[in-house]
């Protein structure tokens, strides 16, 4: 309702814009008033009329941004309140491996975990239904295992080889976990604790991020020999070559 009025969408005339009149009208009126503080939000802050941003009307702008740590922590404080936690429990921990997390993720991240506690008739969430909601928010569903094969060989040397490059590259993230089990398109997984909301990435992360990333390739190679090389890297090749902005 707030857009910008007279682009002609609908006509001068139409509903919408006779309402953000009287809107703008009647918030000239709060003026008098002492204690009253109107709040919207909109996810459009673009497209907005400029009389409603003038001084005395919304003049203010508060920019919700994705949450850091500290944010995270107190997000999943409230969604935590209605659950049942083990112990072993750590909500700074959670916080800490999901970076990137919206509010929302996080009440469905608590929520898939309930979800699982329930299903495998605990007591209470431990870490455990925890850590295995985060890898279903981030990769997708759990496949099933894959069979002993030639396959599943090559798969496990190519994951291993992202983990070992990544393990010994100074300013590459350390590894959290190796897993064969399949999880949305991926056959395998290894997962890096993810660096706490960094603004900025140094030359030297870029390029430890681009080498872990080929090392399935290269281990794959060097088990199996140059002419045996699959295509399950192929996610890889096109994460160095398309993705390098958002790193
Ligand atoms: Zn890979």
């Amino acid at each position: 309702m707030g857009r910008q009025r007279g682009t002609g969408i609908g006509g001068g005339n139409d509903e919408r814009e006779q309402t953000l009149n009287q809107l703008l009208t009647e918030m000239d009126g709060f003026e008098g008033n002492t204690g009253i503080i109107v709040i919207a939000a909109t996810n459009r802050p673009d497209v907005l009329d400029t009389a409603l941003l003038r001084p005395g009307r919304f003049d203010r702008q508060v920019i919700v941004d994705y949450p850091d740590l500290k944010g995270r922590k107190g997000i999943l404080e409230v969604h935590a309140r209605n659950k049942k936690l083990a112990t072993d429990i750590s909500l700074e921990a959670i916080a800490r491996r999901t970076p990137g997390f919206t509010g929302a993720d996080l009440a469905n991240l608590l929520n898939e975990a309930a979800i699982l506690t329930a299903r495998r008739r605990k007591e209470a969430m431990t870490m455990a239904e925890v850590n295995d909601a985060i890898d279903r928010v981030v990769a997708g569903m759990e496949g099933t295992p894959l069979i002993d094969s030639k396959n599943k060989r090559l798969i496990a040397y190519h994951e291993v080889g992202h983990a070992i490059v990544g393990t010994v590259l100074k300013d590459h993230d350390p590894v959290q976990k190796v897993t064969l089990i399949p999880r949305g398109q991926a056959k395998g997984l290894t997962w890096f604790t993810p660096d706490e909301d960094q603004g900025l990435v140094t030359r030297n992360q870029i390029l430890a991020r681009i080498t872990a990333t080929l090392g399935g390739r290269a281990a794959e190679e060097e088990v199996f020999g140059d002419s045996e090389v699959t295509t399950g890297a192929s996610s890889d090749l096109q994460k160095v070559t398309s993705s390098l902005g958002k790193w």
